[in-house]
């Protein structure tokens, strides 16, 4: 091994950038991130960071509705912590540059589904997370902390049951490389890319999930995927965000036949949980055999629409949409991994010497459903919270689940040829919005197979190909075996939620590597 750190980040989104800043201050940090330094799903978050500021609001009220959108699954001292430790997390990003919106001085509060009130501060309009990517690197550079860019985590290295180092390819001159450490941070983000539509960037393949699993961390919850209602449907252009932020403002969706159909669905109507708004465009779309729905916000006022989401407006004007004056044709997209790595309360994975943050991680804050605007957050409270551990407690275990499952060996079997598009095509029809048993058995089948003829991983994309292989392989695996339906994971064949199933899903490998 090339060297070693007190601590090793992997991922310069939010949740890495917030917790090297504050590695550095009790030793020494290596971040590595295999693109450029803000390639990152966080750069592209737009709505905002959820926290329960305004003169109404209480932590109770947030965690209320934490609870109600996690349909029965939520962790609820993890949710507590969550809340609680808001108004903290908002302080240190507001310190490290972050430029918040405000209206007379006071922090500006939008609304969004889910939330009982205005409860989520943006910044810059719809262009959150481009400044929050913006503000913590540059304190990162200014920190001094070194970022290997362009490197891409290969392998987690175990030795004595213990994460004590990663190894990594520098992917576009191929040279491998390693680093021993004290505490190996993921901070890698989730598996959208597993899904034919996604409104993640390409860089979301899952890798820290997958290395942890195969280093014989648990994973939960991985069944969990959240689909966002409005991501733009137009030829040529991949399918972006369309924030619900406008939704909160009054934008309405309606069908082929140009009615507003969300109140027959759910009194909340539009600002009703995604989960369901998803499920109701699946079916007003079926109904007529359509692939979008439209997204009015005509009536809405143009100066509003300009100040408020600039960078939406923006979009679609080089597209040729103009937003205040025509519908915007809209279908649902895979959009956040509710499930990850396991982790306890203070980040810390089942393996010693493994903590994860951010979208990679499982807290258990989102139950079987997130509540929208929450994940910023959640980047945040448990990245601080992780580094306050290696600090005071750095002895600490976190007990594996003693129900944890093993992914059934690959088999080999007929299957048509691997290709990303056919992994994401597959995960869409298979493993999607509405799932049931057969489709799922019929896709664990072909995964299965194209594991077992898959080839050692040599470059960026082979290697990103196999860890989304692995996530969905955990997936599918966990939706067949949920029967049930209950937040994102919804079942035609188990329509209902069904007491025996308020539990997770864990899975662990036996023997992880060595
Ligand atoms: C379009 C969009 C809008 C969103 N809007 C909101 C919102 O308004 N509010 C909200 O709360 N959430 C929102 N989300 C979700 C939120 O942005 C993410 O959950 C959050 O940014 C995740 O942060 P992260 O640091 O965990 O991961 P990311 O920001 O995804 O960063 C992961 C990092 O890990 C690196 N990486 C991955 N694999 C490897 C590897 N093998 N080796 C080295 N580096 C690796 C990546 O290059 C990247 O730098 C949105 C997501 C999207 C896609």
């Amino acid at each position: 091994m090339t060297a070693t750190y007190d601590y090793l980040v992997v991922g310069s989104g939010i949740a890495g950038l917030y917790a090297a800043l504050l590695a550095a201050e009790h030793g020494t940090v290596l971040v590595l991130t295999k693109g450029a330094i803000d390639d990152s799903n966080t750069r592209w978050a737009q709505g905002g960071i959820a926290a329960p500021l305004g003169p109404d609001d209480s932590p109770d009220l947030h965690l209320r509705d934490t609870l109600a959108a996690g349909a029965g699954l939520v962790d609820e001292a993890a949710a507590r912590v969550l809340v609680e430790e808001a108004a903290t997390a908002i302080q240190d990003l507001v310190r490290l540059g972050v430029p918040f919106d405000t209206v007379e001085g006071e922090v500006a509060l939008a609304r969004e589904g889910g939330h009982s009130l205005p409860r989520v501060l943006h910044a810059g309009g719809d262009a959150t997370g481009a400044h929050m990517e913006a503000a913590l690197a540059a304190a990162v550079r200014s920190a001094a902390i070194p970022v290997r860019e362009h490197c891409l985590a290969t392998r987690i290295v175990v030795e004595g049951g213990r994460a004590v180092g990663l190894e990594a390819l520098h992917w576009p001159t191929g040279q491998h490389l390693a680093w021993a450490c004290r505490f190996l941070v993921l901070a890698t983000g989730g598996a959208g890319r597993m899904f034919r539509y996604s409104t993640n960037p390409p860089l979301a393949t899952g890798d820290g999930i997958a290395l942890a699993y195969r280093a014989g961390a648990e994973v939960m919850d991985m069944e969990f995927v959240q689909f966002h209602p409005t991501a733009l449907r137009w030829p040529g252009a991949p399918p972006f965000l369309i924030t619900e932020a406008v939704r909160g403002e009054g934008a309405v969706l309606l069908n082929a036949r140009g009615e507003r159909f969300l109140p027959r669905y759910h009194p909340q109507a539009e600002l009703a949980p995604r989960d369901v708004v998803v499920r109701a465009m699946v079916a007003e779309m079926e109904a007529v055999g359509a692939d979008h729905l439209l997204l009015d916000l005509r009536h809405l006022p143009r100066e509003r629409v300009l100040a408020r989401f600039p960078q939406v407006y923006r979009t679609c004007l080089e597209l040729g949409l103009d937003i205040t004056r025509q519908p915007v044709p809209v279908s649902p997209a895979a959009h956040y991994t509710i499930g990850g790595v396991r982790t306890d309360l203070w980040g810390q994975s089942t393996l010693p010497g493994l903590y994860a943050c951010g979208e990679c991680a499982c807290t258990g804050v989102h139950g079987a459903n997130r509540l929208a605007s929450n994940s910023l957050l959640e980047s945040v409270v448990f990245a601080r919270r992780l580094v306050r551990r290696t600090v005071e407690a750095p002895a600490g275990q976190f007990p594996p689940s003693p129900e944890a499952k093993e992914l059934a060996p690959p088999q080999p079997a007929e299957a048509p040829a691997l290709s990303l598009q056919a992994l994401q095509a597959l995960m869409w029809e298979r493993a999607g919005i509405v799932r049931d048993g057969e489709g799922l058995a019929a896709a664990s089948a072909v995964l299965a197979a194209w594991e077992a003829a898959l080839p050692p991983p040599s470059d960026r994309p082979s290697h990103e190909l196999a860890n989304l292989l692995t996530c969905a392989r955990l997936t599918v695996a966990a939706a067949l075996l949920r029967e049930e339906s209950r937040g994102v994971h919804y079942r035609r064949d188990f329509p209902q939620p069904r007491e025996e199933w308020r539990r997770h899903i864990v899975f662990r490998r036996q023997r992880g590597e060595g």
